[in-house]
């Protein structure tokens, strides 16, 4: 089932036609200069303003002609810094497109290592993920994070612990208590986390909880899928995520099997989080095999 659900990531990344099964775009003016593009993909984040265009994340290459339009609509301008989360092709498929509009590209160090493929990603079929070219490999790698000064803001660029993947950064956006997570947040639906690229599920749920800890109740959170949520949506994550390890977790210390973990479907009471990519089954699978390590 996992071996399915990455498939399908995989397929969706790589195949115009998948696209079109999945929600159309929509923009929301958060204020301030601040804007979310939703759509296919990972949830992209624009700041704009007089020292030029922010952009967090990019989606997919077959999605970048109209991201860099609609940016262009909102901000009157291309891109000129962006900043991977992480290098999954759903947040930085669109990279090579960008930077040939002009974005200079940060990331964490990991993420740069993983698309060029120093370090190879271990997809779930168990084969290496391709590498990219090299146009959309980041350009300034940081470790621990980057601080940008930029149209009377303060954005704050920070690497996150083992959790999704080994290379994912939030971002805050200090002075109007914006916070961007990343796949560090999937709201209302189950996480992927990719233990081929480093991921953790006991470093994820740290990581979340991390989020919630730096949040407040005016906080607003740009999730890296689902709708926009307040600290309140991310501790209902939470918590699923905290009673779904504990319900797999049983079964991996009473030296149950995989295969007999997922049949007794410990995660029946949060079904609802449930999605196309990532089924019960195939979330029962990851959090076992994480909580094996
Ligand atoms: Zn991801």
């Amino acid at each position: 089932m996992r071996r399915l659900a990455l498939s399908a990531l995989v397929a969706i990344a790589f195949a115009p036609s998948a696209l079109a099964q999945l929600p159309s775009a929509k923009t929301v003016d958060l204020g301030g200069g601040i804007h979310v593009i939703f759509g296919q993909g990972g949830n992209i984040g624009v700041s704009t303003g007089p020292d030029g265009v922010f952009v967090i994340d990019d989606q997919y290459p077959g999605t970048a002609p109209a991201n860099l339009a609609k940016i262009r609509e909102i901000a009157g301008a291309g891109p000129r810094y962006l900043v991977n989360t992480h290098w999954h092709g759903d947040h930085a498929g669109g990279n090579a497109a960008f930077a040939e509009a002009g974005a200079m590209i940060f990331a964490h160090e990991n993420v740069r290592k993983r698309l060029s493929g120093q370090v190879k990603s271990i997809g779930l079929n168990g084969q290496p993920a391709p590498t990219s070219p090299e146009p959309a490999w980041p350009v300034v790698t940081f470790t621990s994070g980057v601080d940008f000064h930029l149209n009377d803001e303060t954005i704050l660029v920070s690497k996150m612990r083992m959790s999704h993947t080994d290379g994912d950064s939030i971002i805050r956006f200090v002075e109007p208590n914006i916070i961007h997570a990343g796949d560090i947040f999937f709201n209302g639906i189950f996480p992927v986390i990719d233990l081929g690229s480093g991921g953790s599920v006991k470093g994820y749920l740290a990581a979340m909880e991390e989020i919630w800890a730096m949040a407040d109740d005016k906080t607003r959170i740009i999730p890296g899928h689902g709708d926009m949520a307040a600290k309140a949506d991310l501790r209902k994550q939470i918590d699923m995520l905290t009673g779904a390890i504990a319900a797999v977790e049983k079964h991996v210390k009473a030296g149950d099997s995989l295969q007999k973990t997922v049949a007794a479907k410990p995660l029946k009471p949060w079904s609802k989080y449930a999605w196309s990519f990532i089924s019960e089954d195939s979330f029962t699978t990851t959090l076992y095999n994480g909580l094996k390590q």
